[in-house]
């Protein structure tokens, strides 16, 4: 597959023409405020572009408050009374869980608070939380206050699992290590699916089995890993996992999230009640006894917010029209091609760190060559027209999403890239 990549611009049209889901590039909103040069997005891993479809269902949903005012609730196509089940296979599909077993619900860091109140469950001798060295600072900060408000110290009680090496590389057996040595003291592990700033994919099913065996809760961010990389929850089985929505599932800034909680915990009296976690047969008798809901639903506590939900649906829709099988297929290939010209034409100058062997769509590059100003290369790509992303100290992120990228755009990526080296050498 990789052996015979070429750098040229029909070898990338090539692999786009046999390209087997390269229709559904036309069905997204590419930028356009930029308009020296054509876009290059690569920034899926930070915000997915728009689809029409998201525009579409967005609008039909307010055509139906308009139209139907508060019967939308059961008479409109899709009735808001059961609108986020609409989410359910399509977040099932993606993250390999029973449709009882996800929920659509609330924004990613809310959730991860509303799963801690539940599965973190201190005491005075095993109150401590694992988080990984570099941890997305909002899951940082919220592993931190949990354990404030249990009354402990987070310097003490948030441990870190460290990486290794400049490549920040995190590697299985310092985690083992880890829970051997302080197991006892540890309440939870609060870990990512994929490595936000390394884009390394880690093994999730071991990080669950490991805390199965020393008796410690888990808790899964997949916010880079849904969309991106396969998953396989109900199997793992942590104690819960939380997702945003608006990354590779592109369903907009701030969309709604989701969230997975495994059939062992599906009667569970862990969940912070609200009147949308009761069980809908009941829930308009408004009684004050609490009937609780079935599944996943049962940690969904107020009615959604459809206007932000929707675009949620259709972004789902698209996955499993495009299946995800044939998405991750070209997305092995489309990140192995972007990887394959940055060894081939900046060697010596430019390096991925992202590991080779567990990797999603991300690649991170650093710039090594100490005669060239990272920062100033990636505004230059910036000017024209290439959207990836900086993350201090020295990283550019660059994530081709197999949904809307093509080869073509990897193609130019590098291509401008190469421009950019050049202009620089030529000034010093
Ligand atoms: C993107 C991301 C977030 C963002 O949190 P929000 O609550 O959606 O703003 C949190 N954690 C991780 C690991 C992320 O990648």
């Amino acid at each position: 597959m990789t052996e015979a990549f070429q750098d040229s611009l029909a070898f990338a049209e090539r692999l786009d023409a046999a390209d087997p889901v390269s229709e559904f590039r036309q069905r997204f909103n590419f930028p356009s405020w930029r308009r020296n040069f054509s876009p290059v997005y690569l920034c899926g891993n930070s915000l997915g572009l728009q689809s029409d479809l998201a525009r579409q269902y967005v609008e039909q949903e307010l055509d139906n408050w308009a139209d139907f005012a508060v019967d939308g609730h059961f008479h409109s196509e899709r009735p808001w009374m059961s609108y986020h089940r609409q989410a359910a296979r399509g977040f099932a599909e993606l993250t390999g869980a029973k449709t009882s077993e996800v929920i659509a619900m609330n924004t990613l860091t809310v959730n991860l608070h509303l799963m801690m109140a539940g599965f973190y469950r201190p005491t005075r001798d095993r109150y401590r939380i694992v988080v990984e060295e570099k941890a997305f600072p909002s899951d940082r900060y919220a592993a931190a206050s949990q354990v404030r408000l249990a009354g402990f110290d987070p310097d003490d009680g948030v441990l870190e699992w460290r990486a290794r090496g400049l490549d920040g590389e995190l590697f299985i057996e310092d985690l083992e290590s880890l829970l051997k040595e302080h197991g006892h003291g540890i309440a939870l592990l609060l870990l990512p699916g994929v490595q936000y700033y390394t884009g390394q994919v880690l093994d999730m099913g071991a990080i669950c089995e490991l805390g199965r065996m020393h008796g410690v809760a888990v808790g899964l961010d997949l916010a880079h890993a849904i969309g991106n990389v396969d998953l396989n929850l109900h199997d793992w089985s942590p104690d819960f996992a939380c997702w945003c929505t608006y990354k590779y599932l592109n369903a907009g800034p701030g969309a709604i999230a989701g969230a997975f909680v495994p059939e062992r915990h599906s009667s569970s009296d862990q969940a912070l009640h609200g009147w949308w976690g009761n069980a809908e047969k009941t829930r308009f008798r408004m009684a004050p006894e609490f009937d609780p809901a079935e599944g996943a639903e049962l940690w969904q506590m107020s009615n959604p917010p459809i206007l932000s939900l929707a675009p949620v649906i259709a972004s789902l829709e698209l996955f499993l029209e495009a299946g995800f099988d044939r998405l991750r297929e070209k997305s092995v290939q489309l990140t192995a091609y972007l990887e394959w010209l940055i060894r081939t034409k900046f060697s010596g100058q430019i390096v991925s760190i992202t590991p080779a062997d567990s990797r999603g769509c991300q690649s991170s590059l650093k710039v090594i060559d100490p005669a060239l100003d990272a920062r100033a290369v990636f505004d230059r790509l910036c000017e024209m027209n290439v959207t990836g992303d900086w993350r201090e100290p020295d990283v550019i992120r660059v994530a081709p999403a197999p949904l809307y990228n093509s080869f073509t755009d990897v193609y130019e990526f590098a291509s401008r890239l190469e421009q950019v080296l050049g202009e620089m050498s030529e000034a010093a």
